[in-house]
């Protein structure tokens, strides 16, 4: 079905619609529903179902049968599968990217931009092989590595991305030869249920199940004892639990929180580089893990870069994302408009506001773009992840005083430097602590480059060889040649 781009329309189809769960090879309702929320308007506009613990432990259980099967089946099989996905997934694009702008709030072309790089992704992985490799061989010996799969993994998805992480967890996950289950986050799970009735006849019953979260069945699931691996992407305090959950050994890989810090250093271009940070402080209203959300400024160029980034905050377009002409939609949900309010309490308390610093008069979860310049570094605003459209712009003297600040927090999501002089900033680069430094760009990812946090803002990677892998074991198969020798 492609539904029309009238937002009108497109809201009455799909409050018509009803999505369903995937357990077991079966659509199937919830043992309960829950409204999906329209963050433009803060109205409902779909049903989504939810799963009780039942249907979960069914959906645990049914996975583990599946990966019986599943596990043997050649590489050919998957691969095959996975591109029928893919073409599934390009057939209904205009129909996924509405689905995620009306339950996340982001702009139409930021979400066809992630239903695109899902697929982008997912033939990535589709392209890789995990062929054993030969360790060492002689005429005594030979050692063999092999690549095996975990069993059932765990996809617990948040909100920012929903559509984009179900299918790069997904794709690599059954490559590898393991069998999923995917939870959405309760605010954006309509997503993840077309990403069920895409599949369903295209794997074999219980190899991918999708269960609807109220709020309530994530530490059911990463507990269950099926569960051989859980692939998070959530906030460090939740990412803490699920590492602690349950009585077995389980895989984790945990994509967590970020405080990402900006050094622009003082050969800048500031117009061109404000422009830049602009757009990766500001992306998807505030609301990525890799958004810059602390901004270094030599003192020599900080009022001219404060100004620069105060104008482009201001002429931002910001509303209902369904709106082509909009830039910036709302915040993903309440709680978040909450968080966004009370993080403009602590800007104007804590600094000097120099654009935006308002609640916009108008339903839904809307905020203006804020910038807040002469600010403390204690402050919570700049201490702490601010996952909100509101960005501190800090001063600094001394190249060896910024790279210690930066590095004064227990993130190490992503940093950036930016300069005229390449060598110079890439220099400064390497002494910042974080799973990804980038030079004179912010937020950049590619299906075949790892990502990956240090400290607390994660443990393990995605994409990449190395993301593959962590959906696998290693199994080392060692040949003695001359029976019974001792070598
Ligand atoms: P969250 O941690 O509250 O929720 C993430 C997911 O975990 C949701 O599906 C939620 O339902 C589930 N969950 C909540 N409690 C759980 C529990 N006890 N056991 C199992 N699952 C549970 O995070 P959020 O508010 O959805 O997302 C915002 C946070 O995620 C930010 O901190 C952001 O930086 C981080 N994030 C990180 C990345 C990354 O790749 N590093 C990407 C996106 C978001």
């Amino acid at each position: 079905m492609t539904l029309q781009m009238d937002p009108a329309r497109t809201k009455t189809e799909l409050s018509d619609r009803s999505f369903k769960q995937l357990i077991d090879g079966r659509l199937l309702e919830g043992a309960s529903s829950q409204p999906v929320i329209d963050p433009a308007t803060g109205e409902a506009f779909a049903v989504a179902p939810v799963a009780n613990e039942s249907q979960a432990n069914e959906a645990c259980l049914a996975a583990a049968r599946a990966f019986a099967g599943w596990q043997k089946t050649t590489h050919g099989d998957r691969t095959n599968i996975l591109e029928q996905i893919a073409v599934r997934i390009e057939e209904r694009r205009l129909e996924i990217a509405q689905i995620i702008t009306l339950e996340n709030g982001k702009p139409i072309a930021e979400a066809e931009g992630d239903v695109d790089a899902a697929v982008t992704w997912l033939r990535y992985f589709n392209s890789l092989r995990l062929d054993p490799e030969v360790l060492r061989e002689d005429d005594e010996s030979r050692i063999e590595v092999h690549r095996t799969p975990l069993g059932v993994v765990l996809a617990i998805i948040p909100w920012n991305f929903p559509f984009f992480q179900t299918i790069y967890k997904l794709a690599p996950a059954l490559l590898a030869g393991n069998t999923i289950v995917i939870k959405p986050a309760p605010t954006t799970p309509l997503n993840a249920m077309v990403v069920a009735e895409i599949v369903h006849d295209l794997v074999p019953a219980g190899v991918v199940n999708v269960v609807g979260d109220g709020g309530e069945i994530g530490p059911f699931l990463s507990a269950h004892p099926s569960i051989a691996k859980v692939s998070f992407t959530g906030s460090t305090a939740v990412g803490r639990k699920v590492m602690a959950s349950g009585d077995t050994v389980k895989r984790v890989v945990l994509e967590l929180g970020g405080n990402d810090a900006a050094v622009v250093l003082d050969d800048a271009d500031i117009p061109a580089v404000a422009q830049r940070i602009f757009e990766k402080a500001f992306w998807n209203t505030g609301q990525v893990c890799i958004n810059i959300k602390r901004i270094y400024v030599h003192s020599s160029q900080y009022d001219e870069f404060c100004t620069e980034l105060a104008r482009l905050a201001e002429k931002a377009k910001i509303g209902p994302g369904l709106n082509r002409d909009n830039e910036f939609g709302p915040l993903q949900n309440a709680r978040q408009f909450q968080t966004a309010k009370n993080a403009l309490g602590i800007a104007a308390r804590d600094g000097k506001i120099i654009a935006g610093g308002n609640v916009i008069d108008r339903p839904g979860y809307f905020v203006e773009l804020t910038v807040v310049r002469d600010i403390e570094e204690t402050s919570p605003l700049v201490a702490e992840e601010t996952f909100a459209p509101i960005r501190s712009v800090l001063k600094y003297d001394d190249i060896d005083e910024v790279i210690e600040r930066a590095n004064r927090t227990d993130y190490g999501l992503g940093n950036s430097v930016w300069g005229s002089d390449v060598e110079r900033a890439t220099t400064v680069a390497r002494q910042l602590e974080s799973g990804t430094v980038w030079v004179n760009t912010h937020s950049a990812v590619a299906p075949d480059v790892p990502f990956g946090g240090r400290k607390q803002s994660g443990l393990g990677v995605e994409f990449g060889i190395d993301g593959l892998l962590e959906y696998t074991d290693s199994s080392v198969i060692h040949i003695a040649k001359k029976a019974y020798s001792d070598n």
